[in-house]
């Protein structure tokens, strides 16, 4: 597979066009930003570590029947995937309450939920990124009912493999956020990445952070929490 020009730099990954229309070439960096932009930095082997991680859980999530975007592994950085048109939705699932929910609505970091949630935020970085709910999204366009509803269902089935998976390795699942798109026919599939950058990852036992908020908040050890998620899951 040919890769050709680059088609867009964001903030943690490139992606590149191929000489197949219809595939791209994912990527990813070792640059990391945090609180809209506000703080950038590096985790090193960040990169590696969150193609490959990304990689292994989306053909796990593929196996169990929610279609994603990933095709092959091209080396430690880049994947070719299927190339979407994304609905410009951050799909937010939470187990546990956490982040901007728990500042938001006042309960304390680590509460359990009830039951799952599920969020959508509007993907525009000049609005930074607002909570909306799903008649907005209806409203301004974004995606259709259809749509919507299929979102919904993949998001939660995700969180339960996921979940299950996870406990596996004991981590715990505390909230996540997915990106989905459609393909030339209108097909969603799961799209961008699953990675401690896009997920809370809490260690079952001790409740210790496996995840970007060690960055986000300043609390230190990312590299190596990185590294221990990919040395958990993959071996
Ligand atoms: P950001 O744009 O938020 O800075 P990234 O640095 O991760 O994020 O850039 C990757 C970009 O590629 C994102 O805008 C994401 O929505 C998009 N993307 C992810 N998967 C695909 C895909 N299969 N096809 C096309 N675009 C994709
Ligand atoms: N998240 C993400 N990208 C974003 C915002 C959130 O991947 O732009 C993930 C984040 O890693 C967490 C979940 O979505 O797993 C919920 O994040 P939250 O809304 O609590 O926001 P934060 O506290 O990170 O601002």
């Amino acid at each position: 597979m040919e890769k050709r020009e680059q088609l867009y730099e964001g903030k943690a990954k490139k992606v590149f066009a191929t000489d197949d229309p219809n595939l791209v070439i994912v990527d990813y960096k070792d640059d990391a930003t945090a609180g809209d932009g506000a703080k950038k930095g590096t985790i090193r082997g960040k990169g590696v570590v969150n193609n490959k991680l990304s990689n292994n859980l989306m053909k796990m999530l593929a196996e169990k029947g929610v279609p994603t975007h990933y095709v092959q592994e091209l080396s430690d950085r880049e994947t070719l995937v299927k190339k979407v048109e994304i609905v410009p939705l951050e799909v937010i699932v939470r187990n546990v309450a956490a982040g901007s929910f728990s500042k938001r609505l006042g309960v304390p970091e680590g509460t359990p939920l009830n039951c799952p949630t599920l969020e959508f935020s509007y993907k525009n970085d000049e609005y930074h990124d607002p909570l909306i709910n799903h008649y907005h999204a209806l409203a301004l366009g974004l995606a259709t009912q259809e749509e919507i509803d299929t979102i919904s269902k993949y998001a939660f089935q995700v969180n339960d493999i996921l979940s299950a998976y996870l406990l596996g390795f004991n981590i715990r699942l505390i909230d996540f956020k997915l990106e989905f798109g459609r393909l030339p026919d209108g097909t969603i599939v799961l799209a961008d990445e699953i990675s401690p950058d896009t997920c809370r990852f809490w260690d079952a036992t001790t409740g210790a952070h496996l995840d970007k908020d060690l960055f986000r908040r300043d609390l230190g050890g990312e590299e190596e929490a990185y590294q221990e998620v990919m040395a958990r899951l993959l071996g």
